[in-house]
């Protein structure tokens, strides 16, 4: 038998701009912070970066909030004239 309504207790969204409910169970079992909403529209992007200068590079991946990736490819545009790998 299936039940699995139990106790689906809603909290708020973790966001500090939204005014969703969530069910509390997304946050106890699966840790997240934000309802559905927020997580799909504010999905954190991996970038690849490189440091160094030109006989010491390396690239890691830099984890960002959504709006910082666009202020970070909108400066590197402005810095390198163009930064093509990075589209997506
Ligand atoms: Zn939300």
């Amino acid at each position: 038998m299936m039940k699995n309504k139990d106790d689906l207790k809603m909290i708020p969204c973790g966001s500090p701009t939204c005014k969703e409910l969530m069910p509390e169970l997304r946050l106890i079992k699966f840790g997240y912070k934000v309802c559905v909403k927020c997580s799909t529209v504010k999905a954190k992007r991996g970038v690849p970066v490189m440091f160094g200068s030109k006989d010491h590079t390396w690239t890691d991946l830099v984890v960002m909030e959504d709006n910082e990736y666009k202020a970070f490819k909108e400066r590197e545009n402005n810095k390198f004239g163009g930064f093509d790998k990075l589209s997506d």
